[in-house]
């Protein structure tokens, strides 16, 4: 990048430094909109906004003061007075864009991911709107003028390492690494702990303040601003940028950004050049976002992701070269012994919920004790999800109560509930597609572990993983995505652990392998386990007692033998019909039992 910058400007001493300059602002531009779109994979149309307030601002701090005198009369005589140099407004600029931005970004990183773009839109079109109206402090759709030409490639050179290191190092700080996951499953993400609120935010605003000093920038390489070139068609031209290069990876904002910098360039060329002229042609206004839309539907159909997509080929960079291994599993202490006791770890009161007027769940009570493992069967549509989703405060319960340790939790959060001890795997895997395995666990280890690092790879060779563990996890086999998700829950080092259905989808030695390891994981970590499970001899050689769901209402708990010759439980799963004669027939085979067992 630099190299090509360095050749530009020398091959055509004017030319090329205007363009390399306008290459390494719109780069850094590029760049600050990737902290928070690429990183939380919510659009935003509203970071140009930003921009033009960080031109705006830097204004009162960068013209001369008889201009800001004569033409921005609204300002107060303080800032008029100011007279600083680009380089030391910049990072003025940015605070007071970022502290702008924080308190947009309160009501806009609460909204959900597919209603948060098009709010916005909203705070794209409100700045603009604001920037026309308050005309003493902007001269409205008049150009506000005055600007310091920038002198050579310094600044804008300086600010674009900035904004990439910026870049590169928050896409490893436990705060972006926790952006991302919530990109990738923002539900999973909240089970494992992240305040997806929080994180969006700290994104929203670094990215808000970075763009504002490329806005600063862009205002003394252009020496002219105006409202109207912050609006949809800069909004535009930077996405293109981010789009065409991988909006998700440092990397494909640099390409991105290369391309259709160049792109434009020679288009907008061609839209004036003279030769036209000559040729009889009128000239091609438009030609250049016609190029730029072909250039992103091109992209779109080739490569949705962009043309470095996902795998930052920096990100070596920062992986620890060799994988620490833990001391093997039988030299480590168990953290907690490992025996039933009679302290109830989690509690169900009386919990309900209908949707739509069909009751899932009715007056739904159990304990599960400290150390204990529960199985949770039931037909399907019988509300074992349900169950699992109002433990975990997915969903709000209509009734009821959850206690943890005796606390009440009853309606927290996702992200509360698992800070407070609650991990959770889930039915239809969620995992954090495009990050590594590794990180995928490491995710939940961030706050609870002293080497978040260290405790993921351990639980990545206790699970079988270790050979995986820089591998996109949404590149792996169906059962190794199961045993990532039960990685990650265990990262959390909770007290209780919910399994929705963990052998779905698996063959026998796969769920007797699964068991081992969950009988091993349980011992070690004193945990608790509650387990939905169909397979008989998972939930016989597991549990230690078993709960019978049927139509959301409980109707057996016991041994796995007593819920076995449960005539409720049979019925449930076999009709009226069949109750009696299987039960019959469940005696024989029990007697067959014994008598094999005595020979
Ligand atoms: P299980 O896990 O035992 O198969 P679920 O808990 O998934 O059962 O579902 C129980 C019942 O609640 C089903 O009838 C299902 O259709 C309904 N249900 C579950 N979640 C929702 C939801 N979010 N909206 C509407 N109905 C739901
Ligand atoms: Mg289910």
């Amino acid at each position: 990048m630099l190299l090509a910058c360095a050749a530009l400007s020398f091959a055509i001493p004017e030319t090329g430094t205007r363009v390399a300059a306008l290459f390494l602002i719109n780069l850094s531009a590029v760049l600050s909109i990737v902290v928070f779109m690429g990183f939380s994979g919510i659009m935003t149309f509203g970071h140009v906004g930003f921009m033009s307030l960080g031109a705006y601002f830097g204004a009162y701090l960068t013209l001369p003061t008889l201009m800001k005198a004569q033409f921005l009369p609204g300002l107060p005589g303080w800032l008029v007075a100011v007279d600083l140099p680009v380089i030391a407004a910049v990072p003025v600029v940015m605070l007071a864009v970022g502290l702008v931005a924080a308190v947009i970004g309160l009501s806009v990183c609460r909204l959900p991911t597919d209603t948060a773009p098009i709010a916005t839109i909203g705070v794209l079109v409100i700045i603009h709107g604001v920037l026309i109206g308050a005309r003493d402090l902007t001269r409205g759709i008049q150009p506000l003028f005055g600007f310091e030409a920038l002198d050579g490639l310094w600044l804008p050179l300086g600010f674009a390492l900035f904004t990439l290191g910026v870049a590169l190092v928050f896409r490893v700080t436990p705060t972006g690494l926790k952006l991302q996951a919530s990109r990738d499953n923002e539900l999973s993400a909240a089970a494992s702990g992240v305040e997806v609120f929080r994180v969006r935010l700290i994104g929203w605003t670094l990215s808000a303040m970075l763009i504002a000093g490329s806005g600063l920038l862009l205002a003394h390489y252009l020496t002219v601003i105006s409202p109207r070139q912050f609006y949809f068609v800069q909004m535009f031209a930077l996405l293109a940028m981010a789009i065409v290069g991988g909006v998700s990876t440092v990397t494909g904002a640099v390409v991105g950004t290369g391309l259709v910098t160049a792109l434009s360039e020679m288009t907008r060329r061609i839209e004036g050049a003279s030769w036209l002229e000559a040729a009889g042609l009128p000239p091609l206004f438009g030609l250049s976002q016609l190029v730029l839309a072909g250039a992103i539907l091109f992209i779109m159909y080739r490569r949705p992701s962009g043309l470095i997509a996902w795998r930052e080929p920096s990100s070596r960079w920062f992986a620890r070269p060799q994988a620490r291994t833990g001391p093997a599993a039988a030299d480590r202490p168990a953290i907690v012994p490992a025996a039933a006791d009679a302290a109830p770890m989690l509690e169900v009161r009386g919990l309900s919920k209908s949707f739509a007027g069909v009751r899932a769940l009715s007056d739904v009570s159990f304990v599960l004790h400290r150390g204990e493992t529960l199985s949770l069967i039931g037909p399907n549509g019988s509300g074992k999800t349900t169950l699992v989703n109002l433990v975990t405060g997915v969903i709000r319960p209509d009734a009821g109560a959850v206690f943890l340790n005796g606390e009440a939790i009853t309606g927290n959060a996702p992200q509360m509930v698992a800070r407070k001890g609650i991990a959770r795997t889930f039915q239809n895997i969620r995992l954090f597609e495009t990050m590594s395995v590794a990180d995928n666990v490491r995710l939940a280890a961030l706050d609870v572990a002293d080497d978040p690092r260290a405790r993921a790879f351990e639980l990545l060779t206790d699970l079988g993983l270790a050979d995986v563990a820089q591998t996109p996890a949404g590149e792996l086999a169906y059962g190794r995505r199961r045993r990532v998700e039960i990685a990650r829950a265990v990262a959390l080092a909770p007290s209780v652990l919910l399994l929705d259905e963990p052998t779905a989808g698996m063959n026998e030695t796969e769920s007797a392998d699964l068991a081992d390891i969950l009988g091993q994981l349980k011992a070690r970590f004193g945990l608790s386990l509650l387990v939905i499970e169909h397979d008989q001899a998972f939930v016989r050689n597991l549990s230690d007692r078993v709960l019978v769901l049927n139509q959301g209402e409980l109707i057996a708990s016991g041994t796995p033998d007593e819920v076995r010759r449960d005539s409720r439980v049979i019925e449930a799963y076999l009709g009226r019909e069949a109750a009696n004669d299987y039960g019959q027939e469940e005696t024989e085979d029990q007697n067959q039992e014994i008598a094999t067992e005595r020979n």
